[in-house]
C-alpha cells in the first residue's frame, strides 16, 4: 500500500481500538492540513533525515514522509507499534520505528553521523525536559520544529523584562536562535488540551556555547531567577555574589528579569573562572 492509499487516521485509530492515554501526553492532530503545515514551517525535504518524538498515530509522519524526508520516529506507547508498522511498510523504507523513551533516547546513535532535524507535537508532560536535553547535550539537531502548550512557548522566545523572561527563555536563545511560527488553539487537537499550542522554529546558533558553558549557564540562572525578585548580588550569593557580578560587567542591583542573554553568559563566564 502506498501512503495515498492509507486509511484515514481516525479510521487508522479505530481500527486498532486505540484512544488517548493522558499519562502519555496524548492529544493527537488528525487534521492532515495542520501537519502538512508543520511540515512546511520543518523546512525538510528529499533525502532529509529527521527525527520525530511521538508520531501517535502518525499523521505529522506521514506529512513529514509526504515531503520526501526520511523519519525516525521515536514512540513510547507500544499500543501504536501494529499502527504504525502499517505506516512504515507504505513508506518503502522511509520510516524507521524506534520503541523507547525520548528522555533517554541516545540520537547521535540514531542519527549515525547524519545531520538530523527534531520535529515533534511534543508531549506536555515532557515538552521542556526534552527541549533542555536537545539544547544542551552533546549531539545538536539542524534544526528544531516543535509544537508545545503556547505559555511554553512564550516562555522560550521572551525578551528581557516580560513576565514570561526566565530560565528556558535564556538557555534556549543562548543555544538557538528561536521564534514562533505557528499557533495551533486547542480545537485543533483530539482529544483537545485545556490550553492553546504554539508551534516554536529553533536553529542552533553559529556561536552556540560548549556544553560546559551551557551547564554554567543552566546553575546561574536556577539561582538568578530561584529568586527573580532578589537583586543579583543576593540571588547569585552563593555562587560569589557582589564580586562575580561586578567580574562579569553587571550591576549587582540588578534584577535577573533585566539580564539579557549575553549577561548571564558572562555570569556563567566569571563564575566558570572563579572555580
Ligand atoms: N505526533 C502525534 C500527533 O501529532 O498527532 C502525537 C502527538 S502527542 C501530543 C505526543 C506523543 O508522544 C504520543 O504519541 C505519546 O505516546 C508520545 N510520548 C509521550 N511521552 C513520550 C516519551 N517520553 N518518549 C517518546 N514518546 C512519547
Amino acid at each position: 500500500m502506498s501512503l495515498e492509499a492509507l486509511p484515514t487516521l481516525r479510521e487508522a485509530l479505530e481500527a486498532h481500538g486505540l484512544w488517548a492515554k493522558k499519562a502519555f501526553g496524548q492529544h493527537f492532530l488528525l487534521d492532515l492540513n495542520i501537519t502538512r503545515k508543520i511540515a512546511r514551517l520543518a523546512e525538510v525535504g528529499d533525502g532529509d533525515l529527521v527525527i520525530e518524538v511521538g508520531p501517535g498515530p502518525g499523521g505529522l509522519t506521514r506529512a513529514l514522509l509526504e515531503t520526501g524526508a526520511q523519519v525516525i520516529a521515536v514512540e513510547k506507547d507500544e499500543r501504536f507499534r501494529p499502527l504504525l508498522e502499517e505506516l512504515a511498510a507504505a513508506a518503502n523504507g522511509r520510516l524507521t520505528l524506534v520503541f523507547g523513551d525520548a528522555l533517554t533516547t541516545d540520537e547521535a546513535a540514531l542519527a549515525a553521523g547524519r545531520p538530523a532535524h527534531l520535529v515533534s507535537n511534543l508531549p506536555y508532560n515532557v515538552g521542556t525536559p526534552l527541549l533542555i536535553k536537545w539544547l544542551t547535550g552533546p549531539w545538536t539537531p539542524v534544526s528544531l520544529t516543535l509544537m508545545f502548550q503556547k505559555e511554553v512557548a512564550e516562555r522560550i522566545v521572551a525578551a528581557p523584562g516580560s513576565g514570561a523572561y526566565g530560565r528556558l527563555g535564556v538557555i534556549a536563545q543562548a543555544a538557538c536562535d528561536a521564534r514562533p511560527v505557528m499557533d495551533a488553539p486547542a480545537r485543533a487537537f483530539t482529544p483537545p488540551p485545556k490550553v492553546d499550542s504554539a508551534v516554536v522554529r529553533l536553529e542552533p546558533r553559529a556561536d552556540r556555547p560548549s556544553p560546559q558553558r551551557l551547564d554554567a549557564l543552566q546553575k546561574v540562572t536556577a539561582a538568578a531567577f530561584g529568586q527573580r525578585r532578589k537583586m543579583l548580588r543576593s540571588s547569585l550569593k552563593v555562587m560569589g555574589g557582589e564580586a562575580l557580578v561586578t567580574t562579569a560587567g553587571l550591576d549587582p542591583a540588578a534584577r535577573a528579569e533585566m539580564v539579557d542573554v549575553k549577561g548571564f553568559l558572562a555570569l556563567a563566564d566569571a563564575w566558570l573562572a572563579s572555580r
